[in-house]
C-alpha cells in the first residue's frame, strides 16, 4: 500500500509499504478515504521529536471498514467510521476512569502511558496517512458515523483529534456561558478551542496569531482576532476585560512557540496566559510540551523545562490543566453536533490533496504559509 512515510527533518515521502492487516482477533482494517496534516505531525516533521525514519504519519484518520477479526462484535464491514487519534483498550485502571489518552495497555513502555497511530513515544503503531490501517480495539476504538458520513468527510474526519482536542482545551479550562476566553494560537487546534467556546456560549472569544489567513477565520466564527505582531496581547485583552483578565485561556500553540520574528520561546504563550487570565481563573494547555527537545535552541527547553511564571500563577490562584486529549470523551457528542447541522469544523480546511501531493503539502502547511490553514489527504475514493 502506499503511505507518508518520515525521511528525516523537513522530508515525507509517499511510498509502498507492507500492507496493513488485522494482527488480532479484536482489530479492524480500515481502509482511508480521509486524514489529515496535523500541527503535531509538524514537530516530528521538523526532526524535534525522536521519530523513527521510515514510519508512517497521520492520527487523524477516516475510512470504511474493509475487514474485522474474529472477536469484533460490533463493528461491520462496510461501515464509515472516525478514529479517535489516541490507541486505547477500553480495560485499563485510566480508559476505565476515561483517560484513554493515558492508555496503559497499547503503550508498551511500562514507564510511559498513552498511545496514538504515527507519533513520537506513543506506541509502534503506523499511521493513517496511508490506503489501510490498522485499528487496534476496533469495538473500543471505532466511532461509527452515519449515512452522511461519505459526503461530510471533512466535517467527520475532525473527530480524530482537533475539534475535541480544542473542546478538551476549553473544559480544561472551564468555559461556561458569558465567559470571557484568551486564546493563544489560531492554528487548527486553536480555532477549534475558539469554535467549541462559541459553541458553548461564551461572551467574548479572543484569538492571538499573526497569521492574518487564520484570524480572518477566527473573525468568521464571531471571534476577536488580535494581531500580536501588531499590538500587545495581553495589554489588548486586559483593555477587552476591564483590566480583569479573561475568565478562561486556552493554550494552542506548545514548545515552539516563538515571537513573530520566528525566534522560539516556550515559556511565551503559557505566561502571556498567566498575565492575561483573571485572579481565579482557568487555564486549559493543549499545546504539545515535551520532557526533553535537545533540538530547542533554549538552554532550559533543551531537558524540557520552561520558565513559566508559577509565582504570578499561583498568587492569581489559577488553575492549569494540560495533556493530550481523551478524544473519546468527547467525539460521539460532538459528531451529533455536526451530524444535526449545529457545527462544521470543516471551516478550518483549506486545502484537500491526493495522497501523492503529501510532501506539497507538509512543506506549506509547516511554513504556515498564506492561506494553508488545514491540509486534509485523500489516500482513496470514498
Ligand atoms: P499549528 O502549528 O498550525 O498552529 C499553531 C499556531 O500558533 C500557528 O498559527 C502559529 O502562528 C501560532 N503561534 C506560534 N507562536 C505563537 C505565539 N507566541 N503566540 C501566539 N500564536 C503563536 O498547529 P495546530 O494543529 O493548531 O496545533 C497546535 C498545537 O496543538 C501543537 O503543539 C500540536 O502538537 C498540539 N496538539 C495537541 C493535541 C492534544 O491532544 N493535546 C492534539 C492536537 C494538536
Ligand atoms: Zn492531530
Amino acid at each position: 500500500m502506499k503511505a507518508v512515510v518520515y525521511e528525516g527533518p523537513r522530508s515525507v515521502s509517499v511510498k509502498n509499504v507492507p500492507d496493513a492487516r488485522i494482527e488480532r482477533p479484536t482489530d479492524v482494517l480500515v481502509r482511508i478515504t480521509t486524514t489529515n496534516i496535523c500541527g503535531s505531525d509538524l514537530h516530528m516533521y521538523e526532526g524535534r521529536t525522536d521519530f523513527e525514519t521510515g514510519r508512517t504519519f497521520g492520527h487523524e484518520n477516516l475510512g470504511e471498514v474493509i475487514e474485522v477479526g474474529q472477536g469484533v462484535d460490533k463493528i461491520k464491514v462496510g461501515e464509515m467510521v472516525c478514529l479517535p487519534f489516541n490507541v486505547a483498550c477500553g480495560f485499563c485502571k485510566n480508559c476505565e476512569r476515561g483517560y484513554t489518552n493515558y492508555c496503559l495497555t497499547a503503550q508498551p513502555d511500562p514507564h510511559l502511558a498513552g498511545a496514538a497511530y504515527g507519533f513520537a513515544d506513543m506506541g509502534p503503531y503506523q499511521g493513517g496517512q496511508a490506503e489501510l490501517l490498522r485499528v487496534p480495539w476496533g469495538d473500543f476504538n471505532c466511532l461509527r458515523l452515519g449515512e452522511d458520513a461519505r459526503e461530510r468527510q471533512t466535517d467527520y474526519v475532525m473527530l480524530s483529534d482537533i475539534f475535541p482536542t480544542g473542546y478538551h482545551a476549553t473544559e480544561m479550562a472551564g468555559v461556561r456561558p458569558g465567559d470571557s476566553v484568551a486564546i493563544m494560537g489560531a492554528g487548527p487546534v486553536g480555532l477549534m478551542a475558539a469554535y467549541s467556546s462559541v459553541l458553548k456560549g461564551a461572551g467574548k472569544v479572543m484569538v492571538v496569531d499573526r497569521h492574518a489567513d487564520r484570524l480572518a477565520l477566527a473573525e468568521r466564527i464571531g471571534c476577536l482576532p488580535i494581531n500580536d505582531a501588531t499590538e500587545n496581547p495581553v495589554e489588548r485583552i486586559l483593555d477587552e476585560t476591564m483590566g480583569l483578565g479573561a475568565d478562561r485561556g486556552c493554550e494552542c500553540v506548545g514548545y515552539q512557540a516563538h515571537d513573530p520574528q520566528g525566534n522560539e520561546h516556550p515559556d511565551d504563550t503559557l505566561n502571556k496566559l498567566v498575565r492575561s487570565v483573571r485572579f481565579t481563573g482557568g487555564i486549559g494547555v493543549v499545546g504539545v510540551f515535551i520532557p526533553q527537545d535537545p533540538g530547542s535552541p533554549d538552554p532550559l527547553e533543551k531537558q524540557g523545562k520552561v520558565a513559566l511564571d508559577y509565582g504570578m500563577h499561583w498568587f492569581k490562584g489559577q488553575t492549569m490543566g494540560s495533556g493530550q486529549c481523551p478524544v473519546k470523551r468527547y467525539n460521539r457528542q460532538l459528531r451529533d453536533l455536526v451530524a444535526a447541522g449545529k457545527a462544521k469544523p470543516s471551516f478550518v480546511v483549506s486545502h484537500e490533496l491526493p495522497l501523492d501531493e503529501a510532501p506539497n503539502g507538509y512543506e506549506h502547511f509547516d511554513r504556515r504559509d498564506n492561506g494553508w490553514t488545514k491540509v486534509v489527504l485523500h489516500p482513496g475514493a470514498a
